[in-house]
């Protein structure tokens, strides 16, 4: 049957540089001797002379090491895919060579003696894992590429939006509708031919995420959410690589690099996320469009330190930058001995499942509320219901757009304003998209109200699907 073998950059010398490569095989020695059968000078890098696999190369198959699939011997599925992957961190990486393009594209890093010839070769055979290709991903990935990162991983499912264009640079107006991982490896692809850019278009699960970072010896997080901030860092830390970690929020940001086999790990630091809804989304919240600029940027230069070797990286300390004073402060960061991750007993040992333990999903559901689709609640204005409807949103929100009699009452005001609230009345609680009002109707139940719905989607569904004439935003 038909499988892909993955060849690791310092191999892809001997397949013109291709990085996948198809053959027949039954089973995964089959698959990896089809490979050396096909690539000659490439056998004696993966066999000893006496046709034995060497020591220093590891075959996994679907993420999944061999040894604990039975060893070579383990039989393949059709489309299996099998990466061969040697040991290269810290090795020298004097087989990479470059070509008369490359010497010129790097000039300007060979003359700095930190990084040189051989740094250049090292960032040639790195690869490096983005999650989420947002504010923090875009500028990461642009300047990884622009570097020169031999092979560069995307993680993103999402599409990109008007509203993106603020502050994610790598997309254009012509972009918007379309996936935001097509338009990324577009964009980098015209900005290094020489880099691989292998886009993962899926949501960062703890069901794929062991599979995916796999590959990659570093990981960069540049994420906007809980459950998925712990889950790069919990199996960063159970793969033993390097996370790069940002976050940004209104004109703060944070960096630094969560290693466990230098330093402390993300949950060193913050052992356990905040309750839901406490801190809202970049969506909800606002964030300066530099900021991620910046702070990505900061990623960037810790990745490329960590790869060649230059300088010192933020392991164990944690910098922050605040744009409104415009300074910057850098903490200590201890190893916690009791850390559930990279503690001397972790309870946690392989990826779990985050939604739960957050509370909150992927997209930022943070409760579970009855609610109601905007066609029902159309339908009911039609009949002339008498529905209260609260619009939790801020006033600057109100002034863009706002439904006919609505009630406006902000989230912060809301537990002090609760006599503008009758409890005898149906009441429908709407916001942007139906995250704060979620929060709002799991309060307002909470105090006795017994007739509340959540407007499923808040006034952009709203406004999208029943009354396209309000304005969006
Ligand atoms: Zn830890």
């Amino acid at each position: 049957m038909k499988v892909k073998v993955r060849i690791p950059s310092p191999l892809r010398r001997f397949t013109a540089e291709q990085a996948w490569v198809s053959v027949s095989a039954q089973t995964v020695g089959e698959a990896v001797a089809a490979v050396a059968e096909q690539f000659e000078e490439m056998a004696q890098h993966l066999f000893d002379s006496d046709g034995n696999l060497r020591g220093f190369i590891n075959i996994y198959v679907g993420g999944e090491d061999v040894r604990q699939r039975g060893g070579l011997e383990a039989p393949l599925s059709e489309n299996d895919e099998i990466m061969i992957i040697p040991a290269i961190a810290g090795g020298t990486a004097s087989e990479i060579t470059f070509d008369r393009e490359e010497y010129i594209r790097y000039s300007r890093h060979f003359s700095l003696p930190e990084i040189g010839l051989e740094g250049q070769r090292r960032l040639k055979q790195a690869s490096v894992l983005v999650v989420g290709m947002g504010g923090l991903g875009n500028p990461v990935a642009l300047y990884l590429a622009a570097a020169g990162v031999g092979h560069i991983g995307l993680v993103d499912f999402d599409v990109v939006d008007l509203s993106n264009l603020q502050r994610q640079i790598l997309y254009s107006l012509k972009d918007v509708g379309e996936p935001k991982l097509k338009a990324a490896k577009e964009r980098l692809e015209n900005l290094n031919h020489k880099v691989e850019v292998t886009p993962h278009e899926e949501a960062l699960t703890s069901a794929n995420a062991s599979r995916i970072f796999t590959d990659y010896d570093i990981i960069v997080d540049g994420t906007d959410n809980f459950p998925t901030r712990y889950l790069v860092n919990d199996v960063s830390v159970f793969q033993g690589k390097p996370n790069v970690y940002g976050s940004i929020f209104r004109f703060d940001g944070q960096v630094s690099v969560f290693y466990a086999k230098e330093g402390p790990c993300y949950r060193c630091l913050y052992a356990d996320p905040p309750p839901p809804g406490l801190v809202p989304s970049c969506a909800e919240g606002g964030v300066l469009g530099v900021l991620p600029g910046i702070i990505g940027s900061l990623q960037a230069v810790e990745a490329i330190k960590h790869i060649t070797g230059a300088g010192e990286t933020l392991v164990g300390r944690l910098l922050l930058f605040d744009a409104l004073a415009m300074n910057f402060h850098q903490v200590t960061v201890m190893k916690d001995p009791d850390c559930s991750v990279c503690g001397e007993h972790p309870t946690i040992t392989e990826p779990i499942d985050y939604e739960g333990f957050c509370g909150v999903s992927g997209i930022g559901e943070a409760v579970t509320v009855p609610e109601m689709s905007v066609q029902e609640l159309s339908d009911k204005l039609e009949n002339r219901a008498e529905i209260l409807i609260l619009d939790v949103r801020e006033p600057w929100e109100w002034e863009i757009v706002h439904m006919d009699k609505a009630l406006l009452i902000p989230v912060n005001a809301i537990p002090s304003r609760l006599a503008d609230i009758d409890p005898s009345r149906e009441i429908v609680v709407h916001c942007h998209t139906g995250i704060r009002a979620a929060t709002v109707s799991d309060y307002l139940i909470k105090q006795g109200y017994t007739h509340v719905k959540n407007l499923r989607g808040g006034i952009k569904a709203w406004a999208a699907e029943v009354d396209p004439s309000l304005m969006q935003y």
